[in-house]
């Protein structure tokens, strides 16, 4: 279809089903539910799931002789389901009725999930369907599907069944099949009203009640009789139904957690609310503006020739960040969940993925990094408790994370290529505290919340500094402070060849950002003064510490191969070469050598691979600039071809087995290299729709790739930086365009911002009284206030403003 904001599926595969209902997902940051069937139930093709953001259940599975404890995200009772059966008839979704002209739509700017085709039973009757469904993001607590039926060619009975399901499990992942799932009970069911229902459920370790309310009502003369089961409660709905007569069927659901505020219990909730809640058509009204207005905010617009398939994939992404990182959130204890809420994969947790998915959030709306990055000074006490548990001051934020901060990682990691279980050691991956750490100045510097700052983002960065610097250590012999035993970013290193799980040393990624993080610590420090004497205080924050930050940060060592490439960890350059042309002559998809060797008996760790090169990672951090000076001041010097070798070397030795490595190396080539930049976009924006891992697409979303395709085209190719107290512009666009342009929230301002026919345009909105702020030009500084705009020639860098 010839539009950006729609993505279509024809025709129906079981096997294509998973990905699509990962990719039709509706959701509003409070809940999602998958774009599955609603007369659809579990099966090798469907899954039908709904996820509340921040609600987990932790459970517990003997296998292989080990007691494996894992926390998920709970997947809740399922509230779509409708079907309909002609006289006595089998159900839709039960049999093998013919499905003709099947076609599904996403309509990307009024969030509505449709379905039509037509249904030929065994009897040769044919029945149109047409469904549309939304999950309100109006009312963060509705949702509505509603079906139109028509019998084609019969007249007769119509029954349409319609219930919530509480016989539901986590099952999504394949390779969690051997896990204990069941992580709810149902507590009690009832009817509400004449035409109503609701189903009461309770997570089984954290007790988390769960309530979803139904309301199912036919638009003509309908007989009622109840439907129920032992987890199962909903009406049959018998219609007499005509020829070429459609029979309009709306359900409408509320949805309540014991984790909502401003309620009295989850069931009185949900049961005022759809009593409460409008029909169908007022609920997608209401529905339809909240997106407009997102829409308004949100939109990116990309000019070129022949590229509407990228700017479709990129309103996707931005759509699905959205309905998972909905302005809702902003008043909730949530973090931000690596797989959406649209799968079960890596069990809902949350890693450091927000490093790129904020930089998009804090542009647009800060309220709502303000609120995720609480989710992590929430868990600061949690934190801290896993510091001191390895003998450490500050606080230690985990790799993964879910109800309560601690750690989440699994210890083992099934390997379908091999069929074995595999020590999972990837909790060695200490660098999210610099992520937590990085996304708080950064937060900082587009919003100058200096009372953020000064409450919440002090305390984690003085605790967090305090953590490395522990974990660095001096050696009189190079003068030089040595972080030992870590894992970076990338996976495929968890130790040194036959020393796998005791870590690596001087990863360049954690030390170069640790050396940021401690002179950025420093200051915020100077920066806050007085102002929070009382947590200085109460930190029992000295001097001498201060002092010791700068000295550590100025030491610490950064290894080096030779010809000046940043080592991704001292002793690399050691290792041995893959021979990846073998690899990728035997396997159609090598992004996961880590399994692929496990299977060979062989182990990633013997390699100069990885899996996402974290030396790239300093370079979507930094600017070439940045990362010169940072390095300067570790005493380091980097030259312009180092830069440009460092890039080559990482790139030639990734396999890409994660979504992020794609937007990275886009990232870095943007400058270097822009045809190829825009192949490594291209790429990564194919990650999901394509489902280019070959599976995991089913699994959920992955929203960190998503966003930062988004964040590729805003901070990248718009070269848009906060820094200090400047948002620069530096524009470098692909020669596949030939304009950008975007909308962007800065220091209380709606900033519309243009780049094309060699000029960038930047217009302050006169709608805001704030003052006015200051806006670096390709290399210069002017001060800009609402209702002015800034024109300068892309090349040479000279402005003019105008009223
Ligand atoms: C990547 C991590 C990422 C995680 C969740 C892993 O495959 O290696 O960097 O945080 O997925 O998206």
């Amino acid at each position: 279809m010839n539009t950006k904001w729609v993505v279509e599926f024809e025709g129906l595969n079981p096997l294509e089903e998973g990905r699509r209902e990962a990719l039709c997902t509706l959701g509003n940051g409070v809940f999602g539910t998958r774009g599955a069937a609603p007369e659809s139930h579990l099966s090798g093709a469907h899954y039908p799931g709904t996820y509340a953001a921040g609600v987990f259940n932790r459970l517990d599975t003997e296998v292989a002789g080990l007691r494996l404890e894992h926390e998920s995200l709970v997947n809740l009772p399922n509230w779509l389901p409708l079907t309909f059966r002609v006289e006595d008839g089998p159900w839709l979704g039960d049999d093998d009725a013919a499905i003709v002209g099947y076609r599904q739509t996403l309509d990307l700017k009024t969030a509505v999930l449709s379905r039509s085709f037509r249904v030929r039973d065994l009897a040769g009757r044919e029945t149109g369907l047409e469904e549309r469904r939304i999950v309100s993001m109006a009312d963060p607590h509705t949702a509505a599907l509603e079906w139109v039926l028509t019998p084609l060619n019969w007249e007769g009975r119509l029954t349409v069944r319609s219930f919530l399901d509480g016989d539901v499990e986590n099952r999504n992942v394949a390779e969690y099949a051997h896990l204990a799932g069941r992580h709810l009970r149902v507590v009690a069911m009832g009817e509400a009203g004449s035409d109503g229902c609701w189903i009461d459920v309770e997570t089984t370790q954290s007790r988390v009640q769960v309530v979803e309310a139904a309301r199912t009502r036919v638009v003509s003369d309908v007989e009622r009789a109840p439907y129920r089961t032992e987890s199962r409660i909903g009406h049959d709905l018998v219609v007499a139904a005509g020829m070429d007569a459609p029979v309009r069927v709306e359900k409408v659901v509320t949805l309540f957690t014991g984790h909502e505020r401003a309620i009295s219990e989850p069931r009185v909730a949900a049961i005022e609310a759809l009593a409460d809640a409008g029909d169908f058509e007022s609920l997608f009204a209401a529905h339809r503006l909240a997106w407009e207005q997102l829409w308004r905010r949100h939109n990116l617009e990309l000019g070129h020739e022949r590229e509407i398939e990228a700017d479709r994939i990129l309103n996707l992404h931005i759509f699905h960040v959205l309905q998972t990182l909905s302005p809702h959130v902003s008043d909730r204890d949530v973090g931000v969940p690596a797989r959406g809420l649209h799968g079960e994969g890596y069990r809902g947790h949350i890693f450091w993925d927000e490093l790129f998915i904020f930089p998009f959030l804090n542009l647009r709306i800060p309220d709502l990094t303000r609120a995720l990055l609480l989710y992590r000074f929430r868990r600061l006490t949690e934190a801290r408790r896993a510091a001191r548990r390895i003998g450490h001051r500050g606080a230690m934020y985990p790799w993964q994370s879910g109800s309560d901060g601690r750690e989440e990682t699994p210890t083992q990691l099934w390997n379908p290529h091999s069929g074995r279980w595999m020590p999972d050691n990837s909790q060695r991956q200490r660098h999210v505290g610099l992520a937590v750490a990085y996304n708080v100045w950064q937060y900082y510097e587009v919003t100058a919340d200096i009372d953020f700052l000064a409450t919440y983002g002090a305390e984690m960065l003085v605790e967090i500094s305090r953590f490395f610097v522990g974990l660095a250590e001096y050696d009189a012999a190079d003068d030089r402070y040595h972080i030992r035993g870590v894992m970076g970013p990338d996976e495929f290193h968890d130790g040194y060849p036959g020393r796998p799980g005791e870590g690596i040393d001087d990863n360049a990624y954690t030390n170069v950002m640790v050396s940021w993080l401690l002179q950025t610590t420093v200051d915020a420090h100077e920066l806050l003064g007085d102002r929070t004497r009382d947590l200085w205080e109460r930190l029992e924050l000295t001097e001498d510490e201060v002092a010791e930050w700068t000295k550590v940060a100025q030491r610490l060592a950064v290894p080096f191969l030779d010809d000046g490439i940043i080592a991704q960890f001292a002793g690399y350059g050691d290792l041995e070469e893959l021979d990846w042309e073998d690899y990728r002559r035997r396997y159609p998809n090598i992004g996961r050598l880590d399994l692929i060797l496990e299977a060979e008996g062989d182990s990633t760790n013997r390699y100069q691979l990885s899996k996402q090169a974290d030396v790239l990672m300093l370079f979507y951090l930094f600017s070439p600039d940045e990362l010169t000076v940072l390095l300067e001041d570790m005493g380091y010097e980097l030259e312009i071809d180092d830069i440009t070798d460092t890039i080559d070397y990482y790139l030639d030795r990734t396999s890409n087995g994660s979504t992020l490595s794609r937007v990275a190396n886009a990232w870095v080539l943007a400058r270097m290299d822009r045809e190829r930049s825009w192949g490594s976009f291209r790429e990564a924006l194919m990650s999901d729709i394509a489902d280019i891992q070959g599976g995991t697409t089913p699994e959920g979303i992955h929203l960190g790739a998503m966003a930062g395709t988004i964040d590729l085209v805003q901070r990248c190719y718009m070269g848009v930086e906060p820094r200090g107290d400047v948002l620069w512009f530096d524009p470098v666009l692909p020669v596949q365009l030939h304009r950008l342009a975007l909308s962007l929230r800065y220091r209380g301002h709606w900033l519309d911002v243009q780049a094309a026919g060699g000029m960038l345009e930047v217009s302050l909105r006169s709608s805001s009284d704030a003052a006015p702020v200051k806006i670096g030009l390709i290399n210069h500084i002017v001060e800009v206030g609402p209702g002015e705009t800034v024109q300068v020639p892309i090349e040479e860098g000279a402005s003019s403003v105008a009223g």
